[in-house]
């Protein structure tokens, strides 16, 4: 059990007390009349998260995304990006498009809901892409499709054909943040063209989004948000909008590293989501209703996965040569930082698949008593030492805004202070113990769409 005390401070500045339970989501008004609970509860049921690691490997199951790496080959060379630094497997062709198709078949016992397409950059791989999306779209007519591209190769053909095939785009993008991947195709006149060619395609069928990175080099949502519907209109969708996590030194130094450095962030972010300027992020309104949810539905801890879901059974990272690997970041040349093989098995063998390379949160120091464990659910889930401190560092500050504007939401008090079982830098939320200069500037509404806020 790990419990915090939340102090909070109400609209006519008096303080007021929570008591919150991160294990059974339980969250109480602490008073005179004794615990009131903030929110009616209904509880759920939920089943168990698998809890893997070295020691009990990770297993795949009935299948619902595949994921599918093309190779890790990208054009561009973002400086944090999770894999710059990933051995690359023996490269793949289209001649190798046949004998995966076969072993798909012959592997999946009922077809996938959802299929994705990854690279490096995808379109580095058109040729190979082509026929495999081709073929599968035949197979599983009704399977979702979805690639992540920077852009930068699309053509009139490519638009046409994504479009055509039912492909959900993931365009990667940071907006301002821009040059920590290199020249922005959005400067230049023919990639430009053919971006919004593709965004006018799918816009409106819902079908693309603009994916930021946070970074301490791209640190405003509501800049990136801005800069975005500069761009691409008003009502642009932004989706990934997470902090990143740090895979190398270049990761690291785009993340905060002093207690002051975190306070700030937070409290901009914190800042910028009450004032709404930061409503397009799906992130946003993800991570609040998340919270809210987990309060709702008594959600307890032991249901939780890793923030990816690549721990799940039902989710399969799979290369074309039939290799099963840990998520689509990584290659099957490459091993994870506790010494396993990020390749865990074949395609051919799915019940033979044991996933050694995860470590789930509930197996890392700090988790469990972690007031944000509900949203976060753990950096990510192969990072080790230095790197997962200050990917966790990161996750945690930019977690607490949303964990602190979901509360706000739920009480109309804005939290200030955490105490329990955590470092004095992370109880204080906003840093205003330290310095009064910091002060997340005035509360506007929220603008998500939530109908849970307590009468
Ligand atoms: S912020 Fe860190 S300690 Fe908290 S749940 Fe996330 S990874 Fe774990
Ligand atoms: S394990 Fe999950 S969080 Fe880590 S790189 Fe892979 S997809 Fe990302």
């Amino acid at each position: 059990m790990a419990q915090f005390r939340i102090k909070l401070i109400a609209p006519d500045d008096s303080e007021r007390e929570l008591l919150y339970d991160n294990q059974t989501s339980r969250l109480t008004w602490v008073g005179d009349a004794g615990e009131q609970p903030v929110l009616e509860v209904t509880p759920k049921q939920f089943s168990e998260a698998q809890v893997v690691s070295a020691n009990n490997p990770g297993r795949k199951g009935l299948i619902k995304t595949l994921k599918i790496s093309l190779g890790l080959s990208c054009n561009y060379a973002c400086n944090y990006c999770s894999q710059r630094f990933v051995p690359h497997a023996d490269s793949t062709n289209p001649s190798d498009v046949d004998d995966f198709l076969q072993l798909v078949q012959g592997s999946l016992s009922k077809a996938p809901e959802r299929i994705e397409f990854w690279g490096g950059e995808p379109l580095v791989y058109i040729k190979t892409l082509k026929p495999l999306a081709e073929h599968l779209r035949v197979l599983y007519p009704d399977a979702e499709f979805l690639m992540i591209t920077n852009g930068s190769l699309l053509t009139l053909e490519i638009n046409e054909w994504l479009e055509q095939m039912g492909f959900a785009i993931g365009l990667s993008h940071d907006g301002p943040g821009y040059r920590a991947r290199g020249a922005d195709p959005l400067d230049d006149p023919h990639q430009r063209q053919m971006i919004l060619d593709l965004y006018t395609r799918l816009h409106p069928k819902g079908r693309i989004s603009i994916n930021a990175m946070i970074s301490k080099q791209n640190s405003s949502r509501a800049a990136v948000q801005l800069w975005l519907q500069e761009r691409f209109g008003a009502d642009v969708q932004i989706g990934e909008g997470a902090f990143i996590d740090p895979y190398d030194e270049g990761g690291l130094a785009a993340t905060y590293k002093t207690a002051r450095e975190h306070s700030a962030f937070r409290t901009q972010g914190f800042g910028e989501l009450r004032a709404g300027l930061t409503g397009r992020f799906e992130i946003t309104h993800q991570k609040i209703q998340d919270f809210i949810d987990s309060i709702r539905f008594a959600r307890p801890a032991s249901a939780l996965g890793q923030k990816c879901g690549m721990d799940r059974s039902a989710n399969l990272a799979v290369d074309l040569k039939g290799n099963v690997i840990t998520c689509q970041n990584v290659s099957a040349a490459a091993t994870a930082p506790n010494g396993q093989p990020h390749l865990i098995g074949q395609l051919s063998d799915l019940s033979a698949v044991r996933m050694k390379s995860a470590t789930h949160w509930s197996q890392r120091q700090g988790c469990s008593s972690c007031p944000v464990l509900q949203i976060c659910k753990g950096s990510c889930m192969f990072l080790e030492g230095p790197l997962w401190e200050a990917g966790c560092d990161a996750a945690y500050s930019d977690n607490v805004v949303f964990f602190a504007a979901a509360i706000e939401f739920l009480t109309g008090c804005m939290p200030v202070f955490i105490d329990g079982d955590l470092p004095p830098d992370r109880k204080d939320i906003f840093g205003l113990a330290r310095s009064k200069a910091v002060s997340p500037g005035p509360r506007k509404v929220i603008p998500i769409a939530l109908d849970q806020r307590p009468a």
